[in-house]
This record gives structure tokens, sequence and C-alpha cells, in this order.
């Protein structure tokens, strides 16, 4: 049997014009939200018209759960840095341990000039920490710490965790603060203003502004507020900072939100409830103070 012919164009007859396509409606691209020129302060704002007092009723509530926590220094500054270095993305227990390690094996000579509770034989710990407390034996000797062969520092700091790039971090802080003022004495951090001490720091690699905070706060009650883990959960949960804040814009709505004199108890009161109740996993909300004005337990919390 014969298959059919094909049907070519040139049999058809003539073209019929199609009608003409109408024009596509131009489609948008999906607004994009404005990042605002200052999300601290426009956040703030918002805050204060919204939900009117509620930093100070926070404030209000942990200082009748917890206590007043009162500032004193523990440390000097320079210890105080590398003891934070050596806190980042680990326990606290485990950085006090890799501390310990570094004084036993690099001490120094006591000075008359140690500004820490070297005398004192009893354990010593401070507010909100983590660790179980270490005896003060002084300052480790950092010349020693910074001319150290890195393999050997990085032997010395391994139980602080994260050792080959925290050991590369401390020797480079403390070259810089010996190149630019002669000894890695941070005492003079204390006679600048809080913004201007935290610029320093956070001119040295790999310190950035939780670091620089607690060593400035700690070491001199310079009014800055570190916003470490435990304290970015509770506030998110809470509602005192927005979903998706980084971290240096906590740092800054923080800083518009407390008045100088209260970034000390705001930082140990919100860091003491986290470790307490506010815990990363089943948060004990039953018996949190905040819970009332918690957003977590209730979306429309006031
Ligand atoms: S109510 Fe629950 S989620 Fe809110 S702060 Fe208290 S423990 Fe945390």
């Amino acid at each position: 049997m014969e298959e059919p012919t094909p049907t070519t164009a040139t049999t058809r007859g003539p073209a019929t014009p199609r009608p003409a396509r109408k024009a596509r409606a131009a489609t948008k691209p999906p607004a994009r939200r404005k990042r605002p020129a200052d999300p601290a302060k426009a956040w703030v704002t918002k805050l204060a018209r919204t939900r009117p007092g509620l930093m100070a009723w926070v404030m209000e509530q942990l200082d009748a759960h917890y206590g007043t926590p009162v500032w004193a220094r523990v440390h000097d500054p320079t210890s105080e840095l590398v003891l934070t270095i050596l806190t980042q993305n680990t326990a606290d227990v485990n950085a006090e341990h890799a501390f310990d390690r570094l004084r036993a094996a690099y001490p120094a000579a006591p000075s008359d000039t140690d500004v820490t509770a070297a005398t004192d034989p009893s354990i010593v710990t401070r507010p909100g920490w983590g660790g179980k407390g270490w005896q003060d034996a002084g300052t480790p000797d950092w010349q020693a710490v910074e001319d150290a062969p890195l393999d050997e520092l990085i032997e010395v700091i391994r139980p602080g965790g994260l050792a080959p790039q925290k050991a590369p971090r401390i020797q480079a802080s403390l070259r810089r603060i010996r190149e630019e003022r002669g000894d890695h004495s941070l005492e003079f951090l204390g006679d600048m203003t809080a913004l201007e001490a935290r610029d320093w720091l956070t001119s040295m690699p790999g310190i950035g502004r939780k670091t620089a905070s607690v060593v400035l706060l700690f070491s001199f009650g310079l009014p800055l507020m570190p916003v470490d883990r435990h304290i970015e959960r509770v506030a998110l949960r809470i509602g005192l900072i927005p979903p998706k804040t980084t971290a240096d814009d906590a740092h800054e709505m923080f800083l518009r939100m407390l008045e100088p004199d209260e970034m000390y108890p705001a930082h140990v009161g919100l860091i003491t409830h986290g470790r307490r109740i506010c815990h990363a996993r089943n948060p004990e909300c039953d018996r949190c103070p905040i819970a009332p004005r918690c957003r977590y337990v209730d979306r429309k919390a006031a």
C-alpha cells in the first residue's frame, strides 16, 4: 500500500495570518525591602512604639530573679583578650583549661603591675561565665607566647578547640599590640571612649565586635554589650531583636536600647538566663519570669 504523500507547505492554501500575540504584561520583579540606613535605630524606634518599655521590663525581671550583678575586674585586658579568643566556638570550660596550660607552659614572674587577683588563692570566676573558674596564678609570659614555635603553641592550647586557627590569631594579636605600644599591655584602652577602644581592637585580624566588647566590658566596665549565642537566642525569642538580625546589628541595637550602666547587668542577666532557663533546646517557659511578654510563648505578646 502506498504511503500517503506528506502535505507540504507548498500544497497548502495561502497562510491565514495569525492573530497578533498580546503583548505580555511586563512582570515587575518583587519589590525588595530596602534595608534602612541605620537598622539599629529603625528597629529600636519601632520596638519602643509597638512594645513600649520591653527592655526595661526584661531587665527588671532578670534582676529580681538572679540578682543585680556588680561589675568587678577579673583579668587584665591582655589576658581577657587571649581568654576570649580561646572561648571562640568552644565551651568556656575548655578555654579555661587551655588558658591554664598557657600559663603553665609560659609562666611569667609575678609582677607588681599585675592587676589580677593574683594574691587570692580561691577559685576565681565571674557572673555569667560558663566555666568552672580558675585559680589565679598571674599572667603568662606574653613575649614567650608570641615567640613560641607555632606547632608548640597549637599543642599547648589544643584543649581550647580550633587550636590551628587560634594560635596564630593569639600570636598576631600579641605582635600587633607590642609593635604599636612597645609592650603587651592593653591598659591604654581604658583611657579611650568605648567605641574608639572597640575600633582599635577590631582592627586586629580575627577580632570581631563580640570579642572586643567582652574585653572592654569585663576589663574596664566600658559600656558595650557583647552578644553571644545565649544572648542572641534569648533576645530573638523574646523579640528584643528582629529575626535574621546580624551579630553586628544586634550589638548596635543593644547599645541603643540600654543606658551605659545597664550593659553589664544586661549582658550577665541575659547570658545567665540563657544558661539556666532559656536553653537552646526545651526552654523552661513554665518557670520563666519573662514568659508574660515573650513572643516565643505568645506571638502577639505586647
Ligand atoms: S518564656 Fe521561654 S522562650 Fe521566652 S525567655 Fe522565657 S524560657 Fe525563653
